[in-house]
């Protein structure tokens, strides 16, 4: 099964590309979790996503494919794969295409999540992250168990670096410029599922599952 899931920051892409590959056994290529990996480690590549990265604008193009293709190259990506975050333009989305035309694959479906701009700055401002494993909370609609506390591994929670506020409003900017046009360009596909994304976790997954055993 190749997916591809999209929807504004804070739209809950990766909590649902999480929900996805456990279901399919796929892994989940998030190119945020990438990049926020690479930018722990502080050479000139992790400069370079960081200068982009935390004032809310796109990694360039041929950067963001280069690194997203050589995950996708992976063994493990070869039977399928959950895109999340990947493509957020045109550009980026022809570069796919061809990559997997390449590999002699296409993707299935592309989930597009739904959710109103108002909803997603009240999201972001409530988010919290596990640095350690990965996993995703929020305070409103997503709380962990423990106050501060991963579920999953213990770790204490943190606060994105670009989840503040002058940040989230440059990155909805961004979204509604270079990666809205998506929406269309995977409509005219005839694979897009669209999913309204302001109700709970579950719900929005019972929907997913729903579009893609259609
Ligand atoms: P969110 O969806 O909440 O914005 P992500 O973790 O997907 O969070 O992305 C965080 C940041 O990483 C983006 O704001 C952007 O700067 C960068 N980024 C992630 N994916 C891409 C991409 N495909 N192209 C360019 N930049 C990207
Ligand atoms: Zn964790």
């Amino acid at each position: 099964m190749f997916l591809l899931i999209m929807g504004p920051p804070g739209s809950g892409k990766g909590t649902q590309a999480k929900v996805l590959a456990r279901k399919y056994q796929i892994p989940h290529i998030s190119s945020g979790d990438i990049f926020r990996q690479a930018m722990e480690i502080d050479d000139v590549l992790g400069k370079e996503l960081q200068l982009a990265i935390n004032k809310g604008q796109l990694v360039p193009d041929e950067l963001t494919n280069k690194i997203v293709e050589r995950r996708l190259l992976q063994e493990d990506c070869q039977k399928g794969f959950i895109l999340d975050g990947y493509p957020r333009t045109i550009a980026q989305a022809d570069a796919l295409g061809l990559l997997l035309e390449r590999l002699g694959c296409g993707l299935n479906k592309v989930i597009n999540l739904d959710v109103d701009s108002n909803v997603i700055i009240g999201r972001l401002s409530k988010r919290l992250l596990c640095k350690h494993c990965g996993a995703s909370f929020n305070l409103i609609t997503n709380p962990p168990r423990n106050e501060g506390v991963c579920d999953t591994c213990k770790s204490s929670l943190s606060v994105r670096e670009d989840d503040n506020d002058k940040t989230v409003v440059d990155r909805i900017n961004v979204y509604e410029e270079k990666t809205k046009p998506l929406i269309e360009y995977y409509n005219k596909k005839k694979i897009l599922c669209n999913i309204k994304g302001d109700v709970d976790v579950v719900e929005a997954t019972k929907a997913i599952l729903a579009c893609l055993e259609r």
